[in-house]
């Protein structure tokens, strides 16, 4: 049976770091801060800044509230983050996604400033995780990284697979475990073969928005499993990408869903937020 890795109690040692970080850059008079957009009043979303303000709350680091209309234009957004990549005041640019149609997330990414982008989404972020000298690293992945090594496992030489291959989950994560040495494939929805595949993971992790995508059948003894996946079913009840029950029968280590990923995105934007500050301050 496979130890469960606790998202829930990483995130928590993880928020704890970044306060005290926080403590260390209040003694040199310097307050981290963390403007949060959010445009529309989508529920979800809602619920996300609500969390990531709590999560400021927690760290000591002061939050900047832009709570838009859904009629807002794109050029009044675009006003706003240029009014924020000025403030010297304001380290991190967070817009929520995903924005109203008539927005275009592209162009607003865009124009958040590299060294605010504590969401690690811009190109020029990309650019540097894909070279491995990425400060701002995309908060899921680098959330899932966290899980492995702080459960002491190593990357190094193992066989990591990665189902899914999106911009923000599973490109980013297969670049991250290529800089941990890792050797890395990812299968998307044109894959052939996929069971064949994951079944010669040692880390095996899932971002494909299928309700228990991975099987019993598709893993191998011993696999470490990252289940990224969040799915909501009828009942509201959340599910993962993985078929945890029979799953983790052969892993031995597994993420649940929820409190396994889940609590690591937010806890990494904190830290991405401590890293923004101290480098726009010259803190090492
Ligand atoms: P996307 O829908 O953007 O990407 C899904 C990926 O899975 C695509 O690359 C797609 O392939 C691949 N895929 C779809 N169907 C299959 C299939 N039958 N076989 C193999 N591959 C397939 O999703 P995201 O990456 O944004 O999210 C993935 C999951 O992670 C979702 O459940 C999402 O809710 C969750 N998530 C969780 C977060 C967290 O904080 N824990 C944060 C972000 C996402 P192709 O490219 O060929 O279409």
């Amino acid at each position: 049976m496979a130890e469960i890795i606790d998202g829930k109690a990483i995130s928590s040692q993880i928020k704890e770091e970044a306060k005290l970080e926080a403590a260390e850059l209040s003694k040199k008079n310097i307050t981290p801060c963390l403007a949060v957009v959010l445009v529309g009043d989508d529920p979800a979303s809602q619920v996300y800044v609500r969390n990531k303000k709590k999560a400021c709350e927690f760290c000591g680091i002061r939050s900047l509230s832009y709570e838009l209309s859904a009629d807002t234009s794109e050029a009044e957004l675009l006003t706003l983050i240029d009014k924020l990549n000025a403030d010297k005041d304001c380290n991190g640019i967070l817009v929520q996604l995903p924005l109203p149609k008539h927005i275009d997330e592209n162009k607003v990414l865009l124009r958040i400033l590299p060294e605010k982008d504590v969401d690690g989404f811009h190109p020029y972020n990309v650019g540097l995780l894909s070279i491995g000298k990425a400060s701002l690293k995309a908060c899921t992945p680098a959330g899932c990284i966290e899980l492995i090594k702080r459960s002491g496992v190593d990357i190094t030489g193992k066989n990591c697979v990665v189902v899914g291959r999106s911009n923000i989950v599973g490109k980013p994560v297969g670049m991250l475990l290529l800089s941990e040495n890792g050797t890395v494939t990812t299968c998307h929805s044109k894959t052939r073969d996929i069971g064949g595949i994951c079944r010669n993971a040692d880390i095996l992790i899932a971002a494909v928005g299928i309700p228990k995508f991975i099987k019993e059948d598709m893993v191998k003894e011993g696999v470490v499993v990252i289940d990224v996946g969040i799915n909501r079913g009828a009942d509201n009840k959340l599910t993962g990408d993985v078929d945890f029950e029979n799953v983790s029968k052969k892993a031995s280590y597994i993420t649940p869903v929820p409190g396994g990923v889940g609590p690591m995105t937010i806890a990494m934007l904190m830290k991405n937020c401590i890293i923004a500050c101290k480098a726009q301050n010259n803190i090492e």
